[in-house]
């Protein structure tokens, strides 16, 4: 048996799962959508990340990102080791892609600001 916490609103729910005659049995959520996200995170747990890229602007020098979609959840490190190895070159807006389909994990790393594009623009 598993304890679990649910995430999907702020009511909390505690959740209990349990393997019986090869199913998974869901109590304590207060809606479906408990009991699937609690069989999601027991068989394919999968997360967002948001994170940063450093840019070759002084005035801005790391950029805000994130995945297009939900990731697995074990390969959150293995993307983040290949944000780490981008440095932006140009002056790119909120949605344009930095890593187009990551990992082959079918999402792409976005950048989730136009800042610098905006200070470019800015100081002409
Ligand atoms: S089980 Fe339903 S009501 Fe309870 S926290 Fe999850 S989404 Fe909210």
């Amino acid at each position: 048996m598993k304890e679990l916490v649910c995430i999907v609103c702020p009511r909390s729910c505690k959740m209990k799962i349990e393997f019986q005659h090869g199913e998974i049995v869901v109590s304590g959520n207060g809606c479906k959508r408990g009991k699937s996200f609690a069989i999601n995170e027991t068989t394919q747990p999968k997360r967002t990340l948001c994170s940063t890229v450093k840019t070759n602007y002084k005035e801005v020098p790391v950029l805000p990102v994130r995945v297009s979609g939900e990731i697995p959840k074990d390969k959150i490190f293995d993307v983040m080791k290949q944000i780490s190895t981008v440095v932006v070159t140009e002056p790119i807006s909120c949605g344009d892609i930095i890593i187009e389909d990551v990992l082959s994990l079918g999402v792409n790393v976005i950048a989730t600001s136009s800042i610098l594009k905006e200070i470019i623009k800015e100081n002409g």
